[in-house]
C-alpha cells in the first residue's frame, strides 16, 4: 500500500494526497446539509478561499440526497472541488453516500461493536468505494473510539493506534489503498503520541497510508490557531501529514489561510519564508496572508503567532527548551507575554488560563455555537485549572469531548445539557439559563471539593 491516494475531481482530473506531496487544505460545511442553497453557497465560498477538499456532515437518508443535489449543483457552475461525506453511525449511509461524493468519512468506533461483523460492513462499503472510485477516510477520534477498544487498551494514543491499525489491516486485506486515516483528539500530546505510534506501526507492517492531521474541538481564536498549529506543525517537521484541516469554531473560510500556511511552510513555498521562519527577531519582508487576520488582531500579527507556534511548538512538546523567548519586532511586551502564555498552554506545559475545547460546529448544530463558545469563555474567564467544553450536539459531542471537567452540550430546540465530566448534570435547560446554571454548578462543585 502506498502513502498517494488520488480522489476522482467531480469535473475530471483527480486530487492526490501524499506521495510528499504539500499538505492538502481541507475545511467542513458548517451549514445544515438538507439547506441545499446555503450548502451549495458555502461551497463556492470555500472553494473560492482555497479549500482543495470540503466534507458536509451525513447524519441520514435525507442529508445523502441533499448532497448528491449539491454535487450536481457545484458541477453545474463549475466547482472541481471533490466532496466527502462524513457518517458516524452508520454503514449503510455510508455506502449511499460513496455512490454520490468522492470521500466518505467513517468513524469506526460507530460501526458494529462486534469487529466479524464491522468487518462485513467494511467489505461492503469498500466493495461500493471500488465501484464508483469514491476514496475513504479511516476517522478516529480520541473519546470516540468504541466500547471494544476502550475495553482492550483504554482511551489513549495506544488504544487509537490499535483501532486504526485493526482498520487500515482490514483495508490491506480487502486490497483497497484509497485510504486516509486520521486520529484527532483536543489534547495535542495525546494527537502527537497517536499520530506517531501509528506511523511507527505502519512502518514496522510496511504499508503507508497517507495521514490526515487535525487537532479536533481546538476552539476559535489565537487558542484555536495556536493549538492547531503548535501540533501538525510538529508532525509536519517529522515528515508525517498529507492532508490538514485546522478546525476552528468560527466561519470555516478561517480555517483556510491557517491551513494553507502549514502546508506552504512545510514544502518550503511560503512567500519570505527565509526571514520569517525566525520572524520573532526579525521584520517582516513580505506581506502575509490578508486572509490571516482575524477580531482584533492583523495580518502580520497572526502570521507572527504562526511563525512562532511553528519555530517553538516541537521544542515545547519534546522539552528541548522551558520557555518560548519572544521578541515580536513592532509589537507590544504584552502581545509577546500573551504570545507566550498561548504557546506554553497549547503545548500543555504551563496552564495560564482554563482549556476550552469547542468543536467547529456542522449540520448536526442546531444552536449559534460560536456565540455561545465566545460567551462562555467571557463568562469562565476568571476559572483556572479546568477544561471547559462547548459542543455543537448531543449526538457526538458529549463522548468527543473526551477529557472535559465540564460540559455545554446543544441538544437542539433551544435546549441544552450540562456535564461535569462524563455524568449529564442538567438535561433539558433553556439556552438562555445555561450558562448560568453551569456558573452556579462550578460554584457548588467548588464549594463541596
Ligand atoms: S460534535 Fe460538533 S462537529 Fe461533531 S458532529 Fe456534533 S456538532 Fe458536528
Amino acid at each position: 500500500m502506498s502513502n498517494e491516494i488520488r480522489i476522482r475531481k467531480p469535473l475530471g482530473g483527480y486530487l492526490i494526497i501524499g506521495g510528499r506531496r504539500p499538505a492538502v487544505v481541507q475545511t467542513m460545511c458548517n451549514t445544515h446539509t438538507s439547506d441545499v442553497e446555503a450548502s451549495v453557497a458555502q461551497c463556492l465560498r470555500l472553494a473560492d478561499a482555497g479549500a482543495e477538499l470540503i466534507r458536509l456532515t451525513v447524519p441520514t437518508r435525507a442529508e445523502v440526497r441533499a448532497l448528491a443535489e449539491i454535487r450536481a449543483r457545484l458541477a453545474a457552475q463549475g466547482c472541481n472541488v471533490p466532496l466527502v461525506a462524513d457518517v458516524h453511525f452508520t454503514s449503510d449511509i455510508a455506502i449511499e453516500a460513496a455512490q454520490v461524493v468522492e470521500k466518505v468519512r467513517i468513524n469506526p468506533g460507530n460501526f458494529h461493536p462486534d469487529f466479524e461483523k464491522a468487518r462485513e460492513q467494511l467489505a461492503r462499503l469498500v466493495e461500493v468505494c471500488r465501484k464508483h472510485e469514491t476514496a475513504l477516510r479511516i476517522g478516529l477520534n480520541h473519546g470516540s473510539l468504541g466500547k471494544r477498544i476502550t475495553d482492550l487498551y483504554g482511551n489513549t494514543p495506544v488504544g487509537m493506534k490499535e483501532a486504526a491499525m485493526e482498520w487500515l489491516r482490514m483495508c490491506r486485506d480487502l486490497d483497497f489503498g484509497q485510504v486516509v486515516v486520521s486520529l484527532k483528539a483536543s489534547n495535542t500530546l495525546v494527537m502527537l503520541e497517536a499520530y506517531r505510534l501509528l506511523a511507527a506501526a505502519m512502518e514496522q507492517e510496511d504499508f503507508h497510508f497517507p495521514l490526515h492531521l487535525g487537532v479536533t474541538e481546538a476552539g476559535n481564536g489565537e487558542s484555536g490557531r495556536i493549538k492547531s498549529c503548535v501540533a501538525i506543525s510538529t508532525l509536519l517537521e517529522e515528515g508525517l501529514g498529507d492532508t490538514i484541516r485546522v478546525s476552528l469554531t468560527e466561519d470555516p473560510a478561517a480555517e483556510l489561510p491557517v491551513a494553507r500556511y502549514l502546508s506552504q511552510r512545510y514544502s518550503g513555498t511560503l512567500s519570505a519564508a527565509s526571514s520569517l521562519t525566525q520572524c520573532y527577531s526579525d521584520t517582516l519582508t513580505a506581506a502575509p496572508d490578508p486572509a490571516l487576520a482575524f477580531g482584533d488582531y492583523s495580518a502580520e500579527q497572526v502570521r507572527l503567532m504562526l511563525d512562532a507556534a511553528c519555530d517553538y511548538g516541537k521544542k515545547l512538546f519534546d522539552k528541548e527548551i522551558d520557555e518560548p523567548v519572544l521578541h515580536c519586532p513592532g509589537q507590544s511586551e504584552a502581545f509577546c507575554a500573551h504570545l507566550a502564555d498561548e504557546l506554553m498552554q497549547a503545548c500543555r506545559r504551563r496552564f495560564y488560563k482554563s482549556e476550552y475545547i469547542a468543536c467547529p460546529g456542522c449540520g448536526r448544530t442546531m444552536y449559534n455555537l460560536e456565540k455561545t463558545f465566545n460567551e462562555v469563555q467571557r463568562r469562565t474567564a476568571h476559572l483556572k485549572g479546568y477544561v471547559i467544553a462547548v459542543m455543537g450536539c448531543i449526538v457526538n459531542g458529549p463522548g468527543e469531548m473526551a477529557d472535559a471537567d465540564w460540559g455545554y452540550v446543544g441538544e437542539g430546540n433551544g435546549k441544552v445539557s450540562l456535564y461535569q465530566g462524563k455524568t449529564p448534570l442538567r438535561r433539558h435547560i433553556p439556552e438562555s439559563e445555561a450558562i448560568d446554571l453551569l456558573l452556579q454548578l462550578i460554584h457548588e462543585s467548588e464549594q463541596q471539593g
